[in-house]
């Protein structure tokens, strides 16, 4: 009886093997940039090409950590002035050009800020206005020599590129990705999506954008692109409460405090990574009306948000297909 029950099972086992469809991609995960990372790739991509794209994002992480005490970023904002490289060099450029298009809502010198309410550690808490107050967030002292590498600012000023480094580690991982002609994929750096050329039958990717009031795997939208970046900006993800209030990890560098935004996600889709990366915190940070504003006039770039009433705004022409899961 044993015996024969054995051998069905076993004879189950072969029909699923024989019938299971190999998976599309081979998904990988790991963490780096403070996040849970995952890179799926065509079933059969050799090891030796998702190490070279964790590798990628992981140079990300060890060049632009604020926290890490090895990062070259964090001898920037010991030392406020640093020869740096070509890579570190246009980083800080792209990312000032991003405070600039935003009017600061983006702002890179927000690390003052950051250091001090250190939201998203065990250490967060609320820092009193003088604290508040003897930081300075004004990316416009932000120095640069092209002819040497240099980058300076003023004692009161810290760097943090949190907002821009996952869409930047996205950017470089589609092209190590390119490098290796691998033409299909998906990089997700904690929401921060790459979704790389199209399905293999042709069709495009489908990706769902989280519901900040579902739980977490649960999407509102489903939105199909194809070698488009995604990437969403929320304050439902690092906060902390202290005496009733919640306090999030965007902050407003007007006024020291997290951002006091009409909006609950802000998901940009485009090209460049990095460029979705910033815009997506600048919109939080602006709310609906300024932000949609912006998207509306940034070219190749488009906006899903939602607001804290649960209700959807596009950007105009919004170019992608969509389906709503609710
Ligand atoms: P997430 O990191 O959760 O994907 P964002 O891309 O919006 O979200 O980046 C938030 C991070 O960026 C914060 O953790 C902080 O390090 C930094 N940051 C916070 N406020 C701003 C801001 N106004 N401009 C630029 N960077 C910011
Ligand atoms: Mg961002």
């Amino acid at each position: 009886m044993v015996r024969k029950n054995l051998a069905i099972i076993s004879m189950l086992c072969l029909l699923f093997a024989g019938c299971t469809p190999k998976l599309e991609l081979e998904k990988q995960t790991f963490f780096s940039l403070g996040t849970v990372c995952s890179v799926s790739l065509p079933t059969g991509t050799k090891q030796v090409v998702f190490d070279e794209v964790k590798a990628s994002i992981e140079k990300v992480n060890s060049k632009f950590s604020r926290t890490s005490e090895q990062s070259e970023l964090y001898k920037l904002n010991q030392e406020h002035r640093l020869d740096t490289d070509e890579e570190f060099f246009h980083l800080i450029e792209q990312s000032l050009r991003m405070a600039d298009l935003t009017n600061g809502a983006f702002n890179p010198a927000i690390g003052g800020l950051t250091g001090l309410w250190n939201i998203g550690t065990d250490q967060a808490r609320v820092p009193t206005k003088n604290e508040i107050a003897k930081v300075s967030t004004d990316y416009r002292q932000v120095r640069l020599d092209p002819s040497t590498g240099n980058v300076s600012f003023p004692q009161d000023i810290q760097l943090d590129l949190g907002g821009i480094a996952k869409g930047y580690g996205a950017d470089c991982a589609r092209a190590v990705l390119e490098k290796n002609k691998i033409e299909r994929g998906l990089i997700n750096l904690g929401g921060n999506v790459y979704a790389i050329g199209c399905k293999k039958n042709g069709s495009a990717w489908r990706i769902g954008l989280r519901d900040p009031n579902g739980e977490p795997g649960e999407s509102f939208i489903i939105i199909e692109v194809r070698d488009k970046s995604l990437v969403t900006s929320g304050a439902y993800e690092r906060f902390f409460v202290q005496d009733g209030v919640t306090y999030h990890h965007i902050l407003d560098s007007n006024t020291g405090y997290p951002a006091q935004s009409d909006l609950l996600s802000v998901s940009i889709i485009g090209s460049e990574s990095t460029i979705c990366d910033a815009l997506s915190t600048a919109v939080f940070v602006l709310g609906s009306t300024k932000g949609l504003a912006l998207i509306n006039r940034t070219e190749g770039y488009d906006c899903v948000l939602m607001k804290k009433d649960g209700s959807l705004l596009f950007s105009d022409q919004f170019p992608y297909q969509y389906s709503l899961e609710k």
